[in-house]
């Protein structure tokens, strides 16, 4: 299969062509085309064949959809507090509104997610991911946090923390990824987990991923999923 086939928009395939990638990998070549039509997925797989772009692709080219490219956007927390304090009224915070959300055990790999993402959505200009992780400034994830990037990648933990204080608002969610579930689970964050997914819209497309589907993973991801499509590569 070519990337082509896949059904990828053509801002994204250039982006792949620039990054060096010629064709899907397997798991990619199923995943795709399946999630760019909404479906639901758990899949399991392990690092190295290629599962970031095998739920980013699809996410990158749905959300192209729902913010085209020259369509007005709203305005950024940071431009609704300056508006607010123009009309004399006292600012209030906004929380930040992201359309997708990836939860991964690690820093390492949120970052490596996000800088994949950036790499894929180079010719999207709209489209900004940001990582927020534990041990981050506080202050630095308040800014990052203030532009409403579109894309979230977080380490559970801490993202409790913000979705606690009111800093981020999941009621316009619409495509929720685990990565590496059965890590997040051995890690201890499934309170986190379940407390994240309930403040999130039924109506969300969900992945998951994880070197396994059994036992307790197995049984999450079919209590967060809609009928989804099983991927084992
Ligand atoms: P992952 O399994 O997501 O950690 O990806 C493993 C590595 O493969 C990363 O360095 C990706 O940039 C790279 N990669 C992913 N998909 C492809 C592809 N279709 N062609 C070439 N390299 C890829």
């Amino acid at each position: 299969m070519s990337f082509e086939a896949t059904g990828l928009n053509p801002s994204i395939l250039k982006a792949l062509t620039d990054a060096g990638y010629t064709a899907p990998t397997p798991v990619q070549a199923q995943a795709v085309p399946a999630a760019i039509a909404g479906k639901d997925l758990l899949v399991s797989s392990q690092t190295g064949s290629g599962k970031t772009a095998a739920f980013m692709l699809p996410s990158l080219h749905r959300l192209a959809e729902m913010t085209p490219e020259g369509a007005p956007t709203g305005r950024t927390p940071n431009q609704e507090r300056q508006a607010a304090g123009a009309r004399g009224e006292r600012p209030r915070f906004q929380p930040a509104r992201p359309k997708m959300l990836v939860l991964t055990p690690t820093r390492e790999l949120a970052l490596q997610v996000t800088t994949n993402t950036d790499k894929y959505s180079v010719n999207l200009r709209r489209i900004k991911a940001v990582s927020i992780l534990g041990g981050m400034p506080y202050p630095k994830q308040m800014q990052l946090l203030s532009r409403n990037p579109e894309i979230l990648v977080a380490t559970p933990g801490r993202l409790i923390d913000h979705m606690e204080s009111g800093k981020i608002d999941f009621s316009e969610l619409q495509i929720l990824v685990l990565d590496e579930a059965d890590r997040m689970l051995d890690m201890g964050f499934i309170d986190d987990i379940e407390k994240i997914v309930a403040a999130t819209p039924a109506s969300r497309q969900t992945m998951l991923f994880s070197a396994t589907l059994e036992g307790t993973v197995g049984n999450m991801a079919r209590r967060i999923t809609k009928d989804p499509m099983t991927i084992q590569i």
